[in-house]
């Protein structure tokens, strides 16, 4: 185990992916000083749970701006961490069922060409190529960008928490944040399971427990945590389905892994909201008649391994970002919904430049939980 800090230039409260990227992306602006706090182990959360994904196929500017950043990133990063993370760009097909969601995904591909990605409509017959295996006849269309595609979210997470211990980043597994201790309306430091740091920058990227740790603090987030299931089958011969399939109104997103597994979840129905990461044979079902009737050929195939985890909600389903009013130095990265894996490449370096005193080289204010109170919600049509 680590050794213990009394103090600290900045602690991060949590090591998913976000933590460790935002950890070294401190370090690398030269705050090195920096302690995360992960009450369990590396990965525990949502990052070891997710289904990887990333995408540019957005139909808001902020999120194409961010998608498109992120992307680019994690094509440099494995040269930038030194480490292996598995990416693979496969392309996302959007499928629309219907007339109103083919014209809202027109009407995005125009966002997203206008903002530089390439995406762009397919006929079913050029669907059908890149995903050999599909069945859509169905579908009312289908929208397609190229480099989009998945990483390993443990490599990936490993990658950046190898990376931050290289520029001299401490991480304490198994201590627990219990208080954040705020003096004067500024940040005074944190007490643990294993004891306090006295430090003047606090920064919760807590996932699904973001909500309890801003009230340790006296802020309360509009954040809730929903547990989304997950399944995945045995490998069969790849070249079934390379590219992520999603449909908003079909709700699903399904891939084929490079390994020949084909992974798939959708949203749940309601908001299962009790912190319980368990499975259910619902889902199973629900889940399995969504793979057979895309992908017919997995009829025969059996499921092998179904898990869950926790998006961090939000009213719009968008990330808070930024420094918590009236408390300085208490920062928010969190309600990620089932984009974090991907933002995590960008959200780390921008939060980085905010606590550093830089202006954001991506404007992130809107993205600050006063929009809730100002009714400013960022209405993102693109999100399973
Ligand atoms: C089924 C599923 C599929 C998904 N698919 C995708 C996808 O395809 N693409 C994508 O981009 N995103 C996806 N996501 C979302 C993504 O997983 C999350 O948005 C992302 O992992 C959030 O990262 P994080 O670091 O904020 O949170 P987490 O990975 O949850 O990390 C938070 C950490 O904080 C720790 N912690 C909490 N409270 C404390 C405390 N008091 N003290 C110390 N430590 C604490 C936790 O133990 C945890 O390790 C998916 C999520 C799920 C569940």
């Amino acid at each position: 185990m680590a050794e213990w800090k009394k103090s600290a230039d900045a602690v991060i409260i949590g090591s998913g992916v976000q933590g460790c990227s935002l950890a070294y992306n401190l370090a690398k602006l030269g705050i090195k000083d920096v302690v995360v706090l992960e009450k369990d182990s590396l990965c525990s959360g949502s990052s070891g749970r997710c289904g990887a994904g990333i995408r540019a196929q957005w139909g808001t500017e902020m999120n194409c701006r961010l998608g498109l950043a992120c992307l680019e990133n994690f094509e440099n990063l494995e040269e930038e961490l030194g480490m292996k993370i598995d990416l693979h760009q496969g392309g996302y097909i959007m499928i629309a069922y219907g007339d109103k969601e083919y014209q809202q995904l027109k009407q995005s591909v125009g966002l997203q060409n206008r903002m530089g990605i390439a995406s762009r409509e397919l006929s079913r017959e050029e669907a059908c190529e890149i995903a050999p295996g599909l069945w859509a006849e169905d579908a009312a269309g289908f929208f397609y960008h190229d480099r989009d595609g998945h990483a390993d979210p443990f490599l990936t997470t490993y990658a950046y928490h190898e990376a931050a211990k290289r520029l001299g980043v401490t991480f304490l597994k198994f201590t627990e944040c219990t208080g954040i201790k705020v003096d004067k309306g500024r940040v005074a430091g944190v007490e643990t399971t294993r004891g306090e740091i006295d430090t003047p920058v606090v920064v919760n990227c807590a996932g699904g427990y973001a909500q309890q740790v801003a009230k340790m603090a006296g802020i309360e987030l509009p954040n809730y945590s929903e547990r989304h299931q997950i399944i995945v089958t045995e490998p069969v011969e790849y070249g079934l389905c390379p590219p992520m399939l999603m449909s908003f109104t079909g709700n699903f997103y399904i891939q084929q892994r490079p390994n020949g597994s084909i992974i798939g979840g959708c949203s749940p129905e309601g908001h299962p909201d009790d912190m319980a990461n368990g499975n259910t044979w619902e889902f199973l079902e629900k889940m399995s008649r969504k793979f057979t009737r895309l992908l017919p050929a997995t009829r025969e195939v059996r499921v092998v391994r179904q898990w869950s985890g926790q998006y961090n909600m939000t009213p719009d389903k968008q990330p808070i970002l930024g420094e918590a009013d009236g408390i300085k130095g208490f920062y928010l990265s969190v309600g990620y919904s089932g984009h974090g894996f991907m933002f995590a490449t960008i959200t780390g370096p921008l939060m980085a430049e905010l606590i550093n005193g830089q202006e954001p080289s991506i404007p992130i204010e809107m993205l600050h939980y006063r929009r809730f109170a100002k009714g400013e919600l960022i209405l993102e049509p693109a999100v399973v």
